[in-house]
């Protein structure tokens, strides 16, 4: 069923005395842009349709902005960055970037409530990773900004007297923040948190298929004081439109993006106009390892997740395993039983476990790459298809978990990045064969590694191509450490003190004795 679309406002309902509860709902339903402080629906007059993954019906409408809604959200944004934000002290700042994590904290509901329906995942996983990890993420960078210090040299001058130089941190203007729909809050902020904490002001193109927390954190920005234009919000879709027209804006001064690595392409073109600095965290096509080794339960939990964890919709997932010969039958078995026991359904229903894709044309791309399997002459291990679901569920895109065997390296499935429920796995016998596989790839994110060899571990560690190796274990993040990819999956990295070297522009002063 189609909820009715009502603006609260037209239909007599008393704005001012309208519950927190009724806020949300009224933003949940129609999405506004975020601009100097304000919720408007822009100048376009165009809107779109969210819909729910889990039945497709639509749940809420978009407001989608054009060119004057991101000049306009530049033009806020810079005069913030001249005005009330550059005049607080950093302890101000990282007094005000804390109250906006407690008051996501004390929000938690609305956000869980707001992200769960954009993304159909389950409660537990908004509860546990993905909304605490947006609160994390202004605590963390407000500490590093005012714990990290800038260098300085003693200069030996001819005449004796020498010299100091030292640096200084200055923020590096307005932040183009472009995020993607697989754990919005948590990869939005990741940004946001960084880019405030630095002294920048920032304007950030949500996902069309998430806008909800990006709206939410408005709400927070505005009730805890932030000035207006610090925090900006355009909605709209990427080519010819809200994210094209802001990465390619003049005022922009650096742009921060995640997502599909064509995109990271486009936007690294418009990004070339006026040498604009990016940072990019893009797709990849990780591989799990697993020698025989291994503590054998901890490593098919950890693959499960890995592979399997938010309907397989994380960059840092594992698409590829390579298992050590003499446990692979045993692996792959147990594997297949985890796959074959989620339990699909609502969010919020206690006896489900796993949710649906973002979208229908994901679910058809996932598709796509399960018939293609086939066609290339995979095992279909367990899944390849879409699980029987009854009711208003039968709309949603809803994949089964795959597992494929038998695949050669060349198989699209076994290169291309799906970002579905699925891996291939495949034997290995040798360290070299392997580290040989898992490098033959245009991407280079992320490994998972499961040994009890502790010197094979630093071995293999080494000689990965990838941003991040976890052995004995998978997504166990500290955001004080470098995170971005390797070849194909990004430039830059962030995170601690690498975020502070892309968000602010190091000085150097320098003065004779
Ligand atoms: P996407 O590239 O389709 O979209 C991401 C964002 O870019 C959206 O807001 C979209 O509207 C915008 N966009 C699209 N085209 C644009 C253009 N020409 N100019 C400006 N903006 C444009 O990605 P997605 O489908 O939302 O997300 C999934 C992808 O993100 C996967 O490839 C995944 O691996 C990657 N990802 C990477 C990381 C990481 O940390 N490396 C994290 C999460 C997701």
């Amino acid at each position: 069923m189609v909820p009715p679309r009502l603006d609260l406002k037209s239909v007599g309902v008393p704005t001012g005395r309208r519950t927190q509860a009724q806020e949300l709902n009224d933003i949940m339903r129609q999405i506004q842009h975020f601009i100097d402080g304000e919720f408007t629906a822009g100048s376009t007059g165009k809107r779109f349709d969210k819909r729910s993954p889990v039945d497709n019906a639509v749940i809420g409408s978009i407001a989608e902005g054009g060119r004057a809604e991101v000049d306009a959200a530049v033009a806020a944004a810079r005069r913030a960055l001249r005005g009330d934000w550059a005049a607080l002290s950093t302890d101000s700042r990282v007094a005000m970037l804390y109250a906006v994590a407690d008051e996501i904290t004390r929000r938690f509901d609305d956000f869980v409530e707001a992200e769960m329906a954009d993304t159909g995942q389950p409660a537990h996983v908004m509860e546990h990773v993905f909304i605490p990890r947006g609160a994390a993420n202004f605590k963390v960078f407000a500490d590093v900004i005012k714990n990290v210090p800038t260098e300085a040299f003693h200069t030996d001058t001819p005449d004796g007297r020498g010299a100091l130089n030292y640096a200084i941190r200055q923020p590096k203007g307005v932040i183009g923040v472009v995020s993607p729909w697989n754990a919005p809050f948590l990869l939005m902020t990741w940004k946001v948190g960084p880019a405030l904490a630095c002294g920048n002001t920032v304007i950030v193109k949500p996902s069309e298929e998430t806008p909800n927390t990006a709206a939410l954190l408005g709400e927070v920005m505005n009730a805890v004081g932030v000035p207006k234009g610090v925090y900006n919000v355009v909605n709209g879709f990427g080519p010819d439109s809200a994210g094209e027209f802001l990465t390619r804006h003049p005022g922009v001064d650096a742009i921060t993006f995640t997502g599909e690595t064509r995109t990271g392409t486009a936007i690294m073109k418009a990004a070339a106009e006026g040498t604009r600095d990016v940072s990019f965290e893009m797709g990849g096509k990780n591989a799990g390892i697993v020698f025989a080794d291994c503590d054998f339960d901890a490593a098919v939990e950890g693959i499960f997740r890995s592979a399997f964890l938010n309907t397989g919709q994380v960059c840092l997932g594992t698409e590829r395993v390579y298992v050590e010969r003499p446990i692979f039958d045993k692996f792959v078995a147990a594997l297949k039983a985890k796959a074959e026991a989620v339990r699909f359904g609502r969010p919020r229903n206690t006896g489900a476990n796993y949710g649906p894709l973002i979208s229908k044309a994901h679910q058809q791309k996932v598709l796509s790459y399960y018939a293609k399997a086939v066609e290339e002459g995979a095992t279909v291990v367990t899944g390849g298809g879409v699980p029987e679901m009854s009711g208003a569920l039968a709309e949603g895109n809803w994949v089964q978990p795959t597992i494929w065997t038998g695949l050669p390296e060349t198989a699209a499935v076994v290169r291309e990045e799906i970002f579905g429920p699925c891996c291939h796995i495949r034997p290995f016998d040798t360290e070299d064969e392997v580290v040989n596989m898992a490098n033959d790839t245009d991407y280079g994110l992320s490994t998972t590694l499961w040994t009890t060899h502790l010197a094979r571990a630093h071995r293999m560690a080494a000689r990965i191509d990838v941003g991040i190796t976890w052995i004995n274990s998978w997504f166990l993040r500290d955001l004080r450490t470098a995170f971005g990819g390797a070849k194909q999956s990004g430039i830059g990295r962030e995170g601690g003190v690498h975020s502070l070297e892309f968000y602010t522009e190091t000085r150097n002063v320098c003065i004779k004795l």
